[in-house]
């Protein structure tokens, strides 16, 4: 006999006791709307079908889960989906990591029932961010829970009835021109290919194959605890080494770690946000390194922009400095070099192609793709991940600290800036490094510290939804603290849209965001030097070429204004 909380579902009270039950549209927390009816059950006593995602458990309740007429059952619902759905499973980008298509083995669906008239729809793909293809589509929601509750952003709907329902945007419109942030979460809850990351890898491949060209490749912090999923190592592996190796296989140039990018935006954004504070400038100050965000406040809230900070993202400043200093000290042509950026998300292709990210005259970056991009460019190369030797960034570039590697995990921006800021308002060293305070996986985390004698009241926000609410109160005069780091997926770009995606079966058992967030934890605990102030490389070029953070060069090269739509080049 097992005991039961009030409101339990049979879904979750089979768990308990190991009995699977298949689901499609149901995502913990998320999407639990009891549509697609792949998970129904026998109720003995009842008549019909029970939908064991919504339906809760009751005293005395007996459950048949696998019978014979609930798998027959289960097997309508598939049917039905798989008539109107475009089968072209080889081509697409979700084969082998597809919910519907896991189902249909499981089913051992070997041919379609139903056959009839199906839906056509054009395929979406205006954006640099974000392909939609509902030709595709399952119509579970996912995708319109996720945007609205989770990110509170409703760019998607669903229109029509019947036959003719669809997913769709404000008057059929591409999501490039209504409000979506590129921030890829319903790229990541999508349970089928309907939405994917604008491909940027035959680009990639076109460069690598130019002898002419200077190919240059830089990673954020989020993939290397990423990248190993995709070739079935556990959730959150760091695989720095093995991924370095593997692209120097790929044929790159130069292998760089954007988390020395992270160590300059650290500088600069420290050095901002003290002389906001020294020279009662606007607080508080929020940070920019996301670029789902910036784009969130432009659309939302352009009256606030002299909040968030001009600091450019730390790709972008890793971009600049590539193209200037070190193109200058190791005397190449700046106009030869092609600086791709690897990293975990879609928003990133977006900020890119912005008019304002062209600190050295070229743009600071020239191709953005995700992990999972640069997962299926190593599979297509046939390197055996797995078995790949370790090697480390080339350097100068490839120096970074602790502070950097925990940007990619909400709250290490904040964590990383306290570190820098508050030695140098402190004028002394640190005795504790970790701010424990903004660390978790909670969507708003506050904290209150005394530095330098000084109360400093910091805010980390992390999911769109709760920056909203945390902008509504700074619209309506109500933020009383000084600093406040945003960052669009949540949990941060451990979370986000670029990175592999996990099945709800999957994310149902394990803690994604725990897994990668410790990995990430555990990086800055091994790493030497763990203050961004204190990289040696970044000392040297700030000695020898960029002058003091926050001078006249940095600002030309490491800082941007913000503005409300501002224009981009596809
Ligand atoms: S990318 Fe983000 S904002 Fe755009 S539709 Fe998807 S969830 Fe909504
Ligand atoms: S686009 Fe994907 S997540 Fe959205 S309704 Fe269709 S299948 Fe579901
Ligand atoms: S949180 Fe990270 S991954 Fe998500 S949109 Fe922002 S920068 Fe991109």
């Amino acid at each position: 006999m097992f005991k039961y909380k009030n409101g339990t579902t049979i879904l979750e009270a089979a768990k308990k006791v190991n009995i699977d039950i298949p689901t499609l549209c149901f995502l913990k927390e998320i999407n639990e709307i009891g549509d697609c009816r792949i998970c129904v059950v026998e109720v003995e006593g009842k008549r019909g079908f029970a939908t064991s995602c919504i339906q809760k458990v009751e005293e005395g309740m007996v459950v048949h889960t696998n019978t014979a007429k609930v798998i027959e059952a289960r097997r309508t619902v598939l049917d039905l989906i798989l008539s109107n759905h475009d089968r072209e499973c080889l081509t697409c980008v979700r084969n082998g990591n597809c919910e519907l298509q896991r189902l249909a083995q499981e089913f051992g669906v070997t041919d379609i029932q139903y056959r009839g008239e199906r839906n056509k729809h054009e395929i979406d793909d205006k954006s640099p961010s974000i392909v939609r293809d509902f030709n595709k589509c399952i119509l579970c929601r996912r995708c319109i829970s996720t945007c609205k509750n989770v990110q509170g952003i409703g760019a998607i709907d669903c229109t029509e009835r019947g036959f003719s329902s669809c997913i769709s945007t404000f008057e059929n419109h591409s999501l490039n021109d209504v409000n979506c942030t590129f921030c890829g979460q319903c790229i990541q809850n999508c349970p089928v290919g309907a939405l994917k990351e604008k491909d940027n890898t035959s680009l990639v491949w076109e460069k690598l194959k130019d002898e002419d060209t200077y190919v240059v490749v830089q990673t954020a912090p989020a993939v290397r605890v990423g990248l190993g999923e995709e070739f079935g190592l556990p959730i959150g592996t760091n695989v720095a080494g093995k991924m370095v190796t593997a692209l120097k296989r790929l044929g790159f140039d130069k292998v760089f770690d954007t988390n020395t990018g992270a160590d300059f935006t650290i500088m600069e954004e420290a050095t901002e946000f003290i002389e906001r504070i020294k020279n009662h400038g606007v607080l508080p100050m929020t940070t920019s390194c996301c670029p789902a965000w910036v784009r969130f406040v432009e659309m939302n809230y352009p009256d606030l922009l002299d909040h968030v900070s001009s600091c450019k993202s730390p790709h972008q400043m890793f971009g600049a400095i590539i193209k200037s200093y070190y193109a200058k000290k190791n005397n190449i042509d700046p106009s030869k070099i092609f600086v791709i950026s690897v990293m975990p998300c879609i928003a990133k292709k977006f900020e890119r192609t912005r008019e304002d990210m062209q600190g050295t005259g070229f743009d600071d970056v020239d191709a953005v793709i995700t992990t999972r991009e640069l997962a299926r460019m190593i599979k297509q190369a046939h390197i055996e991940f797995v078995e790949l030797p370790d090697s480390g960034f080339d350097n100068p570039m490839g120096e970074a600290t602790g502070a950097a590697a925990i940007f990619g995990v909400t709250g290490g921006v904040m964590e990383a800036a306290l570190r820098t800021a508050a030695e140098i308002l402190e004028g002394k060293k640190l005795e504790r490094l970790e701010f424990e305070q903004v660390r978790g996986e909670q969507g708003i985390k506050k904290a209150c510290l005394n530095i330098a004698g000084k109360e400093i009241k910091v805010v980390v926000v992390s999911g769109l939804n709760n920056a909203r609410k945390v902008m509504d109160d700074m619209k309506n005069g109500k933020a009383d603290y000084d600093f406040l780091e945003v960052m669009a997926c949540p949990g941060g770009c451990i979370m986000g849209g670029g990175q592999p995606i996990k099945s709800s079966k999957t994310r149902n058992v394990v803690n994604v965001f725990k897994k990668r967030s410790d990995s990430l934890y555990s990086i800055d605990e091994k790493s030497a030097i763990r203050k961004s102030h204190e990289n040696p490389y970044l000392k040297q070029a700030y000695k020898e070429y960029i002058g003091e953070p926050g001078g006249h060069e940095a600002h030309k090269l490491l800082h941007t204004t913000y503005g409300a739509m501002k224009k981009y080049r596809i």
